[in-house]
Formats: C-alpha cells, sequence, structure tokens
C-alpha cells in the first residue's frame, strides 16, 4: 500500500464498537488476568501492554504508522524530540565511547549531544553532513553512532545521506538520521542504508502545534549490524538489569525493544496516550500538509530571492541553491519542506521584521500549519557560543521562517509590508 493510505488504516484492526477513530487507551495500566500471563508477558514469551511507561495501546498505533511510513521494522514513541535522540544515542554510547554529530543540526541537539550527553563521559565530534568529507577521519574504534539531519534545522541544508553510509558501513557504525524537517512524505533515510531515524513528532507529524512527542525507527537490517557486532556490546551479553535477557538471542527488532526494557523503564520520558491520539491525527493529512508546505515555501522564497534587502535565502528546492542537486537526488517530486532561511544582514534588521509581521508569528516551532518567524540567533540557538554559531552557520541576519498553509499570497504581502515598513 502507498504511504497516504497506511497513514490513515495501518494498525488499527477497528475495537469491538468500531469506532472510525483510534480510540484514547487513557490508562496506566493493564489487568494480566492470571498471574500467569502477567509472567509471560514480563518474560517477553507474550508481547502485549505492560503498563503505559512501557507500551500503550494507542501509542502502539501512532508507532507501528509511522514505522510504516518509514519503511522501519519498528518504532517507539518517545515525550520528545529530544527523548528520542538522547535514547537513541544512549543506546548505543556509554562513557568513553564517542559519537559523530553534524554541525548544522537543531539548537537543542546540539546543546544535548555536545555538552549534556558530554557530562555522561560521551565525546562528541563534529563533522560536515552537507559533504561528509571529514567524516572518515573522525571515526575510531570508539565511534558508536554518526548523527546528522536529513534536512537540517534551522540551517535548511541537506545531507549527503549516501556518502555517510557508506563511511558508515565501512567502519560498522550506527547512523541515526533526523527526519523531522523532511518527514517521510520527502525522504525515507532507511531506504537509502540508514539505521535509525528519529522524529520530532512536535513539528510536521502533528502539524497543527498542539503536542510535543518524539520517535525512533530502526530498519529491518539494524539487527544483523548491532548482533555479533563487538561495539555493541549490550546488546550481545546477558542484561543484568533484565535478568540476564541477551538482546542478540530474540526474535525481535533489538535496537528499539532495548529502548523500551532498558532506557524507558528506567529514564521514562514516555508520551501520554491522548498526546499520542493527536500525532495519530497530525500523521493522517501528513503526506497533503507536506505538499503544501513545499509548494508554500518555494513561492515564498522565491519572493525573498528578488527583495534587495535580502542578502541570501536558503531554501534547497530554490534553481540555484548549492543544495539543489541534493533534492533532485533524494527528495521527492522536488519537495523540501515548509523551512525557508534568509539573511538580512543585521540583527536589528532582523528583529523588526519580526516585530512587523502580522500573519507570522514569533514563535520558536517549526511544522504549524499556521506560519512561524524566528530569530534563532537570539532564541534557538542564544545559547551557543559565538565559535558554536559560526560552525552551525546561525548569523546574527539570519530569519528562519516556517511556511504554513496560509495562501502563499498572503504570506508574501505580510512579509512585504514587514520588510519595507
Ligand atoms: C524540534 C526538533 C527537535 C526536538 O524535538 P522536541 O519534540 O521539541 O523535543 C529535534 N530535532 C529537530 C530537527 C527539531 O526540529
Amino acid at each position: 500500500m502507498k504511504e497516504q493510505t497506511l497513514a490513515l488504516h495501518y494498525g488499527y484492526d477497528k475495537d469491538e464498537y468500531k469506532t472510525m477513530a483510534v480510540p484514547i487507551y487513557q490508562t496506566t495500566a493493564y489487568d494480566f488476568e492470571t498471574a500467569e500471563r502477567a509472567a509471560n508477558l514480563f518474560a517477553l514469551k507474550e508481547l502485549g501492554p505492560i503498563y503505559t511507561r512501557l507500551n500503550n495501546p494507542t501509542t502502539e498505533v501512532l508507532e507501528n504508522r509511522i514505522a510504516a511510513l518509514e519503511k522501519g521494522a519498528a518504532a517507539i514513541a518517545t515525550s520528545s524530540g529530544q527523548a528520542a535522540i538522547f535514547y537513541s544515542v544512549a543506546n548505543l554510547a556509554e562513557a568513553g565511547d564517542n559519537i559523530i554529530v553534524a554541525k548544522k543540526i537543531y539548537g537543542g541537539a546540539t546543546t544535548l549531544l555536545t555538552h549534556t550527553v558530554k557530562r555522561f563521559g560521551i565525546e562528541a565530534r563534529v563533522f560536515d553532513s552537507d559533504t561528509a568529507s571529514d567524516l572518515e577521519d573522525l571515526i575510531d574504534e570508539k565511534t558508536k553512532a554518526i548523527f546528522f539531519e536529513s534536512l537540517s534545522n534551522p540551517h535548511i541544508s541537506v545531507a549527503d545521506v549516501d556518502r555517510i553510509v557508506e563511511i558508515a558501513s565501512k567502519h560498522n557504525v550506527v547512523t541515526i538520521c533526523d527526519n523531522t524537517v523532511a518527514t517521510p512524505v520527502i525522504f525515507n533515510p532507511l531506504e537509502h542504508g540508514v539505521d535509525v531515524v528519529v522524529h520530532s513528532a512536535s513539528k510536521y507529524i502533528n502539524g497543527q502545534g498542539t503536542a510535543i512527542g518524539g520517535l525512533i525507527v530502526e530498519s529491518k537490517d539494524l539487527n544483523s549490524k548491532l548482533i555479533g557486532n563487538a561495539k555493541y556490546p549490550h546488546f550481545n551479553e546477558p542484561d543484568e538489569s533484565y535478568h540476564g535477557l541477551v538482546y542478540a538471542d530474540l526474535p525481535f527488532p533489538i535496537f528499539t525493544l532495548r529502548i523500551r526494557l532498558s532506557l524507558i523503564r528506567d529514564i521514562g520520558a514516555a508520551p501520554a496516550p491522548f498526546n499520542s491520539w493527536l500525532h495519530i491525527q497530525g500523521l493522517e493529512t501528513l503526506a497533503v500538509r507536506v505538499r503544501e508546505h513545499s509548494k508554500n515555501a518555494l513561492k515564498v522564497a522565491e519572493f525573498l530571492q528578488s527583495h534587495p534587502k535580502v542578502l541570501k535565502v536558503n531554501y534547497p528546492a530554490l534553481a540555484d541553491d548549492a543544495n539543489r542537486e541534493k533534492v533532485d537526488r533524494y527528495f521527492r517530486d522536488g519537495m523540501a519542506s515548509g523551512l525557508v532561511s534568509f539573511d538580512v544582514g543585521d540583527l536589528e534588521y532582523a528583529k523588526k521584521i519580526l516585530d512587523n509581521t502580522k500573519l507570522f508569528s514569533v514563535v520558536v516551532n517549526i511544522g504549524d500549519s499556521k506560519s512561524i518567524i524566528t530569530h534563532p540567533a537570539s532564541t534557538t540557538h542564544q545559547q551557543l557560543s559565538e565559535e558554536e554559531l559560526k560552525k552551525t552557520g546561525v548569523t546574527p541576519g539570519l530569519v528562519r521562517l516556517s511556511v504554513g498553509l496560509e495562501a502563499y499570497e498572503d504570506l508574501i504581502e505580510d512579509l512585504k509590508q514587514a520588510m519595507e515598513s
């Protein structure tokens, strides 16, 4: 079946009342009925809901749908995109290891991976995901993960996914791709040999800006990369925290299973069933929305390019954009999602544009149906040092738009008056 159909129907076999909408199972726990069934569930002899921190029937529909849309083997939902990134990395690396992280990524992912995770003894090395030309030199025997964004937020560039995967495969290192901005509508990282996809469901998947959430999807080939790989002993040796369970011996996709049984069990950033339900509503219309976001963003980017006060516009689908060749190579139908950024040269003018827009709201979010404008240097990337800002490409005059689903003529009109008043 095609993606649009899967997004509407997959993973929900109507309940006894034949409800069209997936029910919200707003419950903490589940009646096992017998002691034996309880024991079987804990021993993984039978799979089923145990406790909502570990699994929930509403959340499971969301997990199965995103796994289908990303063409993965299995998925797990988390309370936020940040939690999804943290679990993915913590599932691979431990104190003494290193991870290799793209320099152009979400500000929160940069602080998480280069500062917070460092205090757990995991060192982050930074690479250029546009070309991956510096990647191989950074890998050593302690490298456990390579993290990058397919379409980066906020400096909207496209990763050279095939090159990254080629180098990672050579060194048997797991790749994690944040596909939040591209979405599975435009790009499927797993089809290009990536091992793990993460999402902030809070953005395009939700689509209405109504709930925070994260998703992790593992590829159908990841078991074979983990099993017997000396880099990842915790999948191959008995887990003392789970009465000696050896993940490699289980007949399931083990990457997300270990996150569920070990990391979510212990750390607990699990989604609320109601939030999972909101993300399910969003997934139903993802394909039509992303198509329209992409169309509107291109119109807005072309307008900005023609404006005399704009020094540079970043939108990968623009004919002369440095990323255009990669859009043609990797993305469906030339789509490039809803993020556009542009540089107006100085901080004061950038801020004035934010203050003057009426349709664009000054909000640090993306992927909402309503258009959003932000100034990354003073908000999302404010915690970064000047050196780090330079590395991520966030200049003082950079303005980022998340182009929504309003009529593009109205959006262009709004920007025009904000820039000229
Ligand atoms: C927002 C975002 C995140 C973090 O997700 P939350 O749901 O806000 O925790 C991670 N990656 C990207 C690309 C994002 O845009």
